[in-house]
């Protein structure tokens, strides 16, 4: 299926006009369609490959990232969590990409303790297609307009670091920060031991 019969698909399903042509209508209707089957406490496994990732994750956030799954497939697309949180080692080892290791590229800006991926609640997906992933498609503004509806944070939101394939659930403590204000403040948190939604 090519990307326009997708995007006719669903809106077909979704009782919008089909053009295949992905508008604010399209992605509105499809968050909109989210409350029918998706709930923000699934307990009903996904893929293994996504549920090892998502075991990663502080319980808060497991049920959020099953939900946007099945939000998915509810629409026709298929999706896995491909990356959950990050040690502050593994992190370090990230970071030293494009830095101190040869021949790599630069991958992310944050040293362990200071990417949101640290701490558990955050969570990258990636799109596949007939079981091949997917490093571009339209797809991923879908996935962002229903993870919006759950109550996610998505990284294509973003103007400056716009990271579509990345979700987040924001402790409401962090409702009003900048992403760098509730990082370092997560970060506090975990050196002093106190719950991340607490
Ligand atoms: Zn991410």
């Amino acid at each position: 299926m090519n990307l326009t019969t997708t995007i006719e698909s669903i809106q077909k399903q979704l009782g919008v006009s089909v053009d295949g042509k992905a508008g604010p209508e399209t992605w509105a209707a499809i968050g909109g369609k989210l409350g029918v089957g998706a709930s923000p406490d699934s307990t009903d496994k996904v893929d293994d490959r996504s549920e090892k990732n998502i075991a990663t994750l502080v319980p808060q956030v497991q049920g959020y990232a099953r939900a946007l799954v099945h939000a998915a497939s509810s629409v026709g697309i298929e999706i896995k969590v491909i990356s959950g949180t990050r040690t502050f080692a593994e992190q370090d080892a990230l970071y030293a990409r494009g830095r101190t290791i040869p021949n790599t590229d630069i991958v992310t800006n944050a040293r362990g303790g200071h990417s949101n991926h640290n701490f558990g609640i955050a969570f990258d997906i990636g799109v596949f297609e007939n079981g091949a992933y997917q490093g571009q498609s339209q797809k991923y503004k879908a996935v962002g307009a229903l993870g919006s509806q759950l109550g996610l944070t998505w990284g294509g939101s973003w103007t400056t670091f716009h990271d579509e394939p990345h979700f987040e659930l924001r402790p409401d403590w962090a409702k009003n920060m900048s992403e760098s204000q509730m990082v370092a403040a997560l970060n506090d948190r975990h050196q002093s031991g106190k719950d991340v939604f607490a």
